[in-house]
């Protein structure tokens, strides 16, 4: 314990040596990206010290009014970006946006139908260790196991037997795209609101690199980190809004929106005051978004995705549903004998960073697993290209067929090293 408060040099120490970590390894963990300078830059701003609960234009505190300016700047780019009619940039990330979405439409008990944790789903689209699980009454669809791809006549079948007021698409270990026209009509059939959640291929569905939720699905959320390359948070979207079918009525007796219910839903439901700097960090993220610059960064991830599923199965790894689509795969190292535990505890030793993960019908633990989860979102930041792609797996081969032989592993640790070099991050 100190008199004076001092410069906290242990934790900037400590920060420092992260960037290192990011910048000389490889980043292959498909939820993850590097932030342009002048994003990390709106991220660290003096916006933190400031209360701004409400929207711009209606807050609950005074000395908003360039707040109010940046958080519109957010909105409205992020709505020309994905073709919205209105947005809502304030969750603190993707769980709290959902989480809001549910506050908004459903009350406790109500039955949730989404896409199964053990299959890609997210923890927060009804799993029982999260409030979506635990307040509402979850029901999954899957795979098929024989072509690891959605089987949407299955989804419609267990949508009929279930009746959710809810069903949900979108995953973060699916690496393929979605038929969201199919998944409407079945939200219709049920009489369901149909939430597509797109934090990972947000990026690539913004340069309409896959296809576009926005028309088919009630109400999207997002994160705002992934393939989207912002900070950290959340955002929701509607590009058409609609009196909300639960006859909740505004004071004059008139039905209220669903954008008022989904910013009831944020604030007060399920936040405090908004994140400003962060708000900020995303309107410049989404500025950024809106260039052709990004439409070939976008093109990009996918160009390399498709050259990385192909150089891993050219190995003889095997890629559930065979291929990819967006700018992730999901590896079931199996026929490899490897785990994933033990893939990602490896492959770390030469710092490179991938994620254990369930593939369908897995036969291992959550903490085990017998699969692993790559994608190309970041180190295509890095400005890497196609050929990399191949290097790259032949850096992961190389590693995980010498699991057990640490001078290989630290060889092939400073051959990265080195190469990251070519590739500058903030430096
Ligand atoms: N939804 C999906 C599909 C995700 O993949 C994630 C994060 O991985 C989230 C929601 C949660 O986002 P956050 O970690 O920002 O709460």
């Amino acid at each position: 314990t100190a008199t004076s408060i001092t410069r906290d040099t242990q934790v900037f120490e400590l920060i420092a040596k992260e960037q290192h970590r990011q910048e000389s390894g490889l980043e292959l963990i498909a939820s993850e990206n590097f932030v342009s300078k002048q994003v990390l830059e709106a991220a660290g701003t003096v916006l933190t010290n400031k209360y701004a609960e409400g929207l711009p234009g209606k807050r609950y505190y005074g000395g908003c009014e360039i707040v109010d300016e940046i958080e519109q700047i957010a909105i409205d780019r992020v709505k020309e970006l994905f073709g919205a009619s209105w947005a809502n940039v304030q969750p603190h990330s993707g769980a709290q946006a959902n989480t809001a979405v549910f506050v908004a439409c459903l009350k406790p008990g109500d039955t949730i139908l989404g896409f199964d944790l053990s299959h890609g789903g997210h923890l927060t689209h009804g799993s029982a260790v999260n409030i979506s699980g635990k307040y509402f009454r979850p029901t999954f669809y899957g795979v098929e196991q024989e072509t690891g791809v959605i089987n949407y006549d299955k989804v419609e079948e267990t949508a009929q037997r279930e009746r959710p007021k809810l069903l949900i698409c979108g995953a973060s270990a699916y690496s393929r795209d979605w038929d969201y026209a199919r998944l409407r009509a079945i939200a219709d059939s049920v009489g369901a609101l149909l939430l597509a959640d797109i934090s990972h291929p947000a990026g690539l569905i913004a340069k309409g690199l896959l296809n576009d939720p926005m028309d088919h699905c009630h109400i999207v959320t997002t994160t705002t980190h992934k393939t989207l390359r912002g900070p950290r948070g959340g955002m929701i979207m509607l590009r058409n809004d609609f009196e909300n079918p639960f006859g909740i009525k505004t004071p004059k007796g008139e039905l209220r929106l669903m954008s008022s219910l989904l910013d009831s839903g944020v604030f007060p439901g399920t936040q405090g005051g908004p994140l400003e700097h962060i708000i900020a960090a995303k309107a410049v993220a989404f500025g950024e978004a809106l260039s052709d610059d990004f439409g070939d960064y976008a093109n990009q991830i996918q160009r390399n995705a498709q050259a990385m599923a192909a150089a891993f199965v050219s190995k003889g790894y095997q890629i559930i549903s065979g291929g990819t689509d967006n700018h992730l795969m999901l590896i079931d190292l199996r026929s490899k004998g490897l785990s994933g535990k033990l893939a990602e505890n490896t492959l770390i030793k030469a710092d490179i960073t991938i994620n254990k993960n369930m593939v369908p019908f897995d036969d291992k633990s959550p903490m085990v697993t017998s699969g692993m989860r790559v994608g190309t979102a970041a180190v295509t930041t890095r400005g890497m290209k196609e050929s990399d792609m191949e290097q790259i797996v032949v850096y992961i081969d190389e590693v995980l067929m010498n699991h057990d032989n640490e001078a290989k592993l630290q060889a092939v640790k400073e051959e990265i090293n080195s190469w990251m070099k070519a590739f500058p991050l903030y430096s």
